[in-house]
């Protein structure tokens, strides 16, 4: 079975000045370097639809997304908190980027591709319930676990963080859900200074400090995530793959390298396999470093593929 790779075309139009990390080219990036590592004739290509508003009252109140809707503007760019904008297209992107999400859980319950990669952005990880910030305005990841949750019926999901910032707007939505299990490693201190404090029993966040290499993150997933994951036993596992913590990204200070990528995505497709027939849908969040970032995400993919 092939795995999807998934994308829309307003995920390319979405843009938030000429000087922003958060940018376009960030997905022509990744999508040379599969054309680049052979891996395209691998892949079964799919267009994102918007999810629809009933898919994101899942995980965003109504007037935050009717005030999203409303702060879109005509040209120009406005303003959401400092790092974070919507241009016209803005709005249209983040729906699509969440409706991905909500496609790849449809597509691997169906059992149509084994698992599946998002190509989108805006990211979602640090989008709350009634807040965008750090370059999110919806959060996709967790749209697609509540999609698996409520339309699928599942009882019990992962959702994996490997961005180097801490996945807040994912601990907001998730806090205390007992049907989800979220395991997360981050650089600590570092933006946006959460998940340190008291976090639910469902949550297994891994700080890291700055300087964290290959044999950190490895052992932080083996001793910390894995054991978590092996006692819920997920049906499905939901990836924010973010590459940021990349040793070149320019944005942070862990010390990843691309053969980190293809190793954890490994681990977590054993668990799949073992626990949940598999199924693992994983959607692209940070990753600032162009050519780390392809190179990345195609070692995690050609992973998926592998599985
Ligand atoms: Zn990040």
């Amino acid at each position: 079975m092939a795995t999807a790779y998934i994308t829309h075309p307003s995920c390319l139009k979405h843009d938030m000045g000429p000087y922003h990390p958060e940018c376009p080219d960030r997905l022509n990036a990744i999508s040379d370097r599969m054309i680049a590592a052979g891996l395209d004739g691998y892949l079964a290509r799919h267009t994102a639809p918007a999810a629809t508003r009933e898919q994101l009252l899942r995980v965003h109140g109504a007037n935050y997304v009717e005030a999203i809707e409303g702060a879109s503007p005509r040209d120009g760019l406005v303003y959401l908190d400092p790092d974070t904008a919507l241009n016209p297209h803005s709005v249209e992107a983040a729906k699509h980027a969440a409706g991905a999400v909500v496609l790849a859980t449809d597509l691997v319950m169906k059992g149509e591709v084994a698992n599946a990669f998002c190509a989108v952005r805006p990211p979602g990880h640090h989008a709350e319930r009634h807040r965008a910030m750090g370059f999110c305005i919806f959060n996709s990841v967790a749209v697609g676990a509540m999609h698996a949750l409520e339309h699928h019926g599942l009882d019990r999901v992962a959702v994996i963080d490997f961005d180097v910032h801490h996945g807040n707007g994912t601990e907001d939505a998730f806090s205390d859900e007992p049907r989800v299990l979220m395991a997360s490693v981050f650089q600590y201190p570092l933006y946006p200074y959460s998940g340190v404090d008291n976090p639910a029993a469902n949550m297994v966040n891994v700080p890291l400090p700055e300087g964290t290499g290959s044999e950190g993150f490895r052992r932080a997933v083996q001793t910390r995530w894995l054991p978590a994951l092996e006692a819920f036993e997920p049906q499905m596992i939901f990836v924010s793959a973010g590459f940021d913590a990349h040793r070149d990204d320019p944005l942070a200070g862990l010390r990843f390298l691309d053969a980190d990528y293809a190793w954890v995505t490994r681990e977590l497709c054993e668990v799949a396999k073992k626990h949940a027939q598999g199924r693992v849908v994983s959607t692209l969040e940070g990753g600032y470093a162009l050519p780390a970032l392809g190179r990345s995400a195609a070692e995690h993919v050609k992973a998926l593929i592998e599985a």
